[in-house]
């Protein structure tokens, strides 16, 4: 165990702040972690079940002394936060964030970042469909990548010690320049999301209509849109007003491919949709390869 921080300070209480404070705690990472939420639900919550040594009633007094002070809020919030913390950062504080879009934060947040602060920006590749202080848990990163899109200037020692913090927490760490992290991210998660949403209601509308057949027989495919069109409202609307040009180019791209399969189906062609399917079956090989996911049947899922 090594101590990294002397005081880190979580800016939101949500799913990854908590999460990244029960890790910390499992890791022996920081010797005191405090942190504050916009609501005081929130913040009785988190004072209730412990999530960090001491909750604070803004974010000013929660950043005073700490040398990380993470930024867990929705990346449309950053910059309000940016902009209350600065004037109280402490000279030689580490500033990152987990939001996940990159290039956007970068412009709401580094303007704001006084002299001698080091703002290195993060996006740990875990997440659930649970949001708030509850449901967080210290495995949440254990082998997920967490990706850091430093600028060219960032202080080595600074970017050294975020990364043990990560590596510390379970994850994987890889250094990326933000517009091609927001490129990946395009078609690993949000075009997937923006898709979920799209086919979870479309099959709403269909409900009315079929007296809940959809999801009485939903374990046939349509289960597995909903956990990922159930993730949290606030958050995928700013994902996807502040990673605009990525996800529209892949949403492009998809409606190409789409459109392509949809002539398959009407023709008959039966040899495109199988050489296509068995080509996607791979790419699901390689992310249980890479220990992305498990190989069990149905995700795993115990049935009840
Ligand atoms: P969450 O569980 O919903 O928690 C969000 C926190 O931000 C809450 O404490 C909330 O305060 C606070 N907040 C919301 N709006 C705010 C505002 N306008 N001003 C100040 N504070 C505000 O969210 P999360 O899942 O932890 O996500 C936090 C960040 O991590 C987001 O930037 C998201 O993009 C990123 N991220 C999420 C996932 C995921 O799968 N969930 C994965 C990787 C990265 P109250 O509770 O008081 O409202």
């Amino acid at each position: 165990m090594t101590v990294l921080y002397q005081r880190v300070a979580f800016i939101g209480l949500g799913l990854i702040a908590s999460s990244m404070a029960h890790a910390l705690r499992r890791g022996g990472l920081a010797s005191e972690c405090v942190g504050t939420a916009r609501s005081a639900e929130t913040r009785d919550i988190a004072r209730d079940i412990a999530i960090v040594d001491r909750v604070y009633d803004t974010a000013a007094d929660a950043v005073k002394g700490a040398d990380l002070v993470v930024l867990c809020v929705p990346v449309g919030a950053m910059e309000d936060v940016a902009r209350e913390i600065a004037p109280h950062l402490q000279p030689g504080a580490t500033v990152t964030d987990v939001g996940s879009v990159k290039q956007a934060v970068i412009d709401a947040v580094a303007p704001h970042m006084p002299e001698g602060v080091h703002f290195i920006p993060g996006h740990p590749l875990a997440g659930t469909e649970h949001s708030g202080p509850r449901s967080g848990f210290a495995e949440l990163f254990d082998n997920r990548w967490c990706i850091l899109t430093p600028s060219e200037g960032c202080d080595a020692d600074a970017l050294a010690r975020l990364e043990q913090l990560w590596r510390g927490m379970g994850a994987n760490v890889d250094l990326m320049d933000a517009p091609h992290h927001d490129l990946v991210l395009a078609v690993t998660s949000h075009t997937p999301h923006l898709i979920a949403y799209t086919m979870v209601g479309v099959a709403d509308d269909l409900r009315r209509v079929t007296d809940s057949e959809v999801i009485k027989y939903s374990a046939a495919g349509f289960r597995d849109f909903t956990r990922i069109a159930a993730s949290d409202p606030t958050m995928w609307r700013d994902v996807f007003l502040t990673n605009k040009e990525a996800t529209l180019e892949i949403l492009g791209r998809f409606t190409e491919e789409l459109f392509a399969l949809q002539r398959a189906i009407r023709q008959g062609d039966g040899a495109l949709l199988h050489d296509y399917f068995t080509r996607t079956r791979a790419i699901r090989r390689s992310i249980i390869d890479a220990g992305q996911d498990t190989d069990a049947p149905d995700f795993g899922r115990v049935r009840q």
